[in-house]
């Protein structure tokens, strides 16, 4: 990888890529499944990061595509609790809530990553922003409302404990709290690459800094290293440690601060971000490239900022844009899919659809009363009989 935490040029995997990908799909549900969420990243937002790439994203090249809805149980607009549950569990719930049936009568709802554990699989989060923060939480915690911090944080040390957890610290995930729930915790980079990603039934964290990790453009303006490992050598790194189970693994990757650049309508910060998620996915397909039993999805849990491309003005300028919006908005967000179960991905689906096409299991007990269940009923079945 180079200083930017990019691997090799794109036109070096794509054969390879190709290649796999018109290999046999297995009937099994997947061995591995990633799970890639680019936070506020809508198809606007792909088409500025291209623009400036001035050739399509990683992501963009895999083969199976669709548009995904995102709505909450009791809003148009979804925020990241209610978006980031329904990816995760499958279930509709209303806005700020962590994967509990809300409304309902609140039972914690089974998360991807929890049936990966069911299945015996190692389970890691990776993200960008602390790791309480509202994605990665719905995948790992259960709360009634996303600003439960300290609830959050001990659902991860005390009852899912994945084995990776890498990501900004703090905000009710201390140091010592991780250490003390049995966790090899790094708090910067050189803490972070001696991390022992070998030792059968270490679990291991990155807690880096006190909140979300800085914008990759800020460092690109500066002119100086960014401070702690991109996203992409962390999923490098999560991969390392979550590879040597026989059973596969889950793992969460979040590209958070596409969200957060959204919000404050930055194009610059936001096609950084972008491209370093793009980054961080082309670490894991390269690692998939020549599987049969690995299933990647990237999507997003809802757009930020009303973004419009309104002027391509050329690779390594930033495209025209408008912003209609501060906050989220309710258009559709993009879905990429390789490997086992990707030809699922298509047409017009539904962010609840996610969880079937993951574990390809329809009877997983997930906790729902009939009122959130008519939502996902009322749908098409997305699998095959
Ligand atoms: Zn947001």
């Amino acid at each position: 990888m180079d200083s930017r935490g990019f691997p090799r040029a794109l036109s070096a995997w794509i054969a390879a890529l190709l290649l796999a990908a018109s290999a046999p799909l297995a009937a099994a549900p997947p061995r591995v499944v990633f799970f890639f969420i680019g936070d506020g990243m809508g198809f606007e937002q792909v088409k500025a990061a291209r623009s400036y790439a001035g050739e399509p994203l990683s992501f963009e090249l895999l083969p199976h595509r669709a548009e995904c809805r995102t709505y909450a149980a009791d809003n148009a607009v979804t925020d990241s609790g209610a978006g980031g549950t329904a990816l995760a569990t499958g279930i509709k719930v209303n806005n700020g809530v962590i994967s509990q049936e809300i409304p309902g009568a609140g039972a914690e709802l089974l998360t991807l990553l929890e049936h990966a554990q069911q299945m015996g699989k190692m389970t890691g989060l990776v993200t960008t922003a602390y790791l309480t923060h509202a994605t990665p939480a719905t995948f790992g915690a259960h709360a009634a409302s996303r600003n439960h911090l300290d609830d959050i944080a001990g659902d991860y040390l005390d009852q899912t404990r994945p084995d990776v957890l890498f990501g900004g610290g703090g905000q009710g995930l201390t140091v010592e709290a991780a250490q003390a729930a049995g966790y090899a915790v790094a708090v910067d980079a050189a803490g972070f690459s001696a991390l022992d990603a070998r030792t059968p039934g270490a679990r291991v964290s990155a807690l880096f800094g006190e909140d979300h990790l800085p914008y990759e453009h800020d460092s690109i303006k500066s002119g100086e290293d960014y401070p702690y490992p991109h996203l992409s050598e962390m999923v490098a790194k999560a991969i390392e440690v979550l590879d040597r189970d026989p059973d596969g693994f889950f793992l969460m990757v979040e590209g958070a601060r596409i969200d957060h650049a959204g919000h404050d309508n930055q194009l610059e910060r936001m096609v950084h971000e972008t491209l370093q998620f793009a980054a961080a996915l082309q670490v894991a397909v390269e690692w998939a490239a020549n599987r049969t039993d690995t299933l990647i999805i990237v999507t997003a849990d809802h757009e930020t900022g009303g973004l419009k491309v309104v002027e391509d003005n050329g690779a390594g300028r930033y495209p025209s844009v408008t912003w209609s919006t501060t906050g989220h908005t309710a258009v559709n967000v993009p879905l990429y899919a390789w490997g086992v179960n990707a030809q699922l991905i298509s047409g017009i689906m539904d962010n609840t659809d996610m969880f079937e096409v993951c574990t390809a299991d329809t009877a997983a007990s997930r906790v729902a009363s009939p009122e959130t269940r008519a939502g996902r009923e009322a749908r098409e079945p997305v699998l095959q009989p």
